[in-house]
Parts: C-alpha cells; structure tokens; sequence
C-alpha cells in the first residue's frame, strides 16, 4: 500500500524535509494568491468534499472551474499523481445537509466524474468515486457505473469515500471485501489509523491526516518519539507540524501488520443464499458482467 501523508500546509509539497507523497485538497490551494508551490515529491489532490458537502451541501467551485484548476496545478506544482472528483460522501451528516438521498448522492458523484473526464479530454487525472452507506449500496454503485458504460473493474483506481468513516468496523470490512473481490483497485480516503491497520491489504493506496487531529489531543504523546523541535509562529501542539506527522507516519507505517496470508472476505449474494465466507490465499477476482446487478437485492 502506498501511503499519502495529509496536509492543511501546500508548502510542504516544496519541502525536502518532508519529502514524502503528500495529500492536499484543493480549498488549500486554492487560496494561494501568488506562485504555487512546485513539488518534490508525488501528491494527490483531494477535492475537499467531506467540508463542501457536509458543511454546505454543495461544491462550491464549478466543475469546469475545478478542472481549470487541476490543469493549473498538474502543469504548475507538477508530480501530481492523480485528483479526486468532487464526490457526494454518502455520511448522515452529508446527507442531512444536502436533503438528499444515497441513491442522488451516487448519481451526482458519477455526473460529476463524466463532466469532469469529459472536461479534460484524453489522460485525464480524475479518479473515479465510489460511495455508499453499506456494502449493497457500494455494489449497486459500481453497477450504477456500469449502466452508464464505466467498468470500474478496468480502472487502474477508484477511490473509496464514505467507508473509512463508518462507525462499524465489520461493515467496513464487508464493503472493502467485496469490493476487492470484484478486483477494484482502491484508494482509502481519510482513513483512520484503526482502518488502516485493519483493512490495508484491500487497499492500492491511502491518505491519512490522523496525525493532526491527534497531535492536538496529545500535545506530548509519549508513544510517537518525536525529535527536540520548535514551532515557527510559537504553536504550542504539533497539530500543523512536519516532524510531527513525519513522526507519526513512520510509526503508523511500521505498526501496520504482515498482510495475512488468508484473507476472510464476505462475498456479495452473487456467490449463493445471501452472504457467504470465503477463505482464499488472494482476494478472489470476480468475472464482474457490465450491467449485471451482483448486489443482495433481499437485504437492499
Ligand atoms: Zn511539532
């Protein structure tokens, strides 16, 4: 699994003594009135949803200004790797602000994904999403895909939202198992560190800005050996601080465990009465039809 550290600070990007890949999202940069930050290291760009939609219910920058953006960034920052769509998370809180429904919620993450693609033209950078609020509602979302001519088992990525949130580790689990064993291949956003550890083997790729929420917690957190530093404007935790999350990285990266060499996956009801268990050495690579819905359509 290859790790983005999260970032509030865009100078970081230009920084040799952070120089890992870096997660920032676009309010950040956006706000950057003079010359942006060229990069040393590989980044991705995250569109900044979870605020948009849970704090307005909205985007808003519009697509064709965002894609102006990213353009502007892949050419100007440079080594940027990959950007996310401005994807509607499928969260109680993002759903109360915007009134609308998981099922809308999934459709305006595929329009915005098609205009986005469509916008760039050919090698565009965007990612496509998938959220969800369950496992059968992450399922009927690749199949919402697939309706719409994307076969999401053919993209080198596709990014998971929502899930790396959810309150019930076991649903996570069931959800990012099916959705491996379809043979996505996934990037984990916001993941939390307990997440990480359970469920990185199902992921490509993760980005985590943990660290600052945590740096704030524990203003002198004896389990992370952090160097002898100081703060440039006198901060008092290390909430926005690089040797911190640097730090922190390390320490996450080396607590994850060995990849197990079975993997206990819940399939979808594709595979027989309802939920079954499987115990494979690999995730096992489902012959995902187009079109197909491969849901449980009882427990839906
Ligand atoms: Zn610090």
């Amino acid at each position: 699994m290859e790790f983005f550290l999260g970032t509030s600070s865009s100078s970081w990007l230009r920084r040799e003594d952070v120089g890992v890949p870096l997660c920032v999202a676009y309010p950040r940069l956006a706000a950057i009135k003079g010359e942006l930050p060229r990069a040393v290291v590989p980044w991705i760009l995250d569109s900044g949803g979870f605020n948009e939609v849970t704090q307005r219910g909205e985007y808003r920058a519009a697509a064709i200004d965002y894609v102006r953006a990213v353009r502007r960034y892949a050419d100007e920052i440079g080594n940027l790797r990959w950007a996310a769509c401005q994807d509607w998370m499928c969260e109680p809180p993002a759903l109360a602000r915007s009134g609308r429904s998981v099922n809308g919620h999934q459709h305006l993450s595929i329009d915005n994904y098609i205009t986005l693609r469509g916008e760039w033209g050919p090698g565009s950078p965007f990612v496509p999403p998938l959220q969800g609020n369950s496992r059968d509602a992450f399922l009927r979302h690749v199949d919402m895909y697939a309706r719409r001519g994307i076969d999401l088992t053919r993209a080198p990525l596709v990014s998971v939202g929502s899930v790396c949130r959810m309150q019930s580790t076991s649903e996570i689990g069931r959800v990012l198992g099916a959705l491996a064993s379809l043979g996505l291949k996934m990037h984990g956003f916001g993941v939390k560190t307990l997440g990480l550890r359970a469920f990185w083997p199902f992921l490509l790729s993760a980005d985590s800005q943990a660290w600052s929420k945590n740096a704030r917690a524990n203003a002198d957190d004896i389990y992370i050996d952090v160097p002898e530093h100081t703060h440039p404007r006198g901060g008092k935790t290390c909430s926005s601080c690089h040797v911190y999350a640097l730090a922190w990285r390390k320490r996450m990266l080396a607590s994850l465990p060995a990849a197990p060499s079975h993997t206990v996956m819940e399939l979808p009801g594709i595979y027989g009465e309802g939920r079954s268990s499987l115990t494979r050495a690999e995730p096992p690579r489902v012959r995902y039809r187009p079109g197909i819905p491969i849901y449980s359509r009882r427990s839906s």
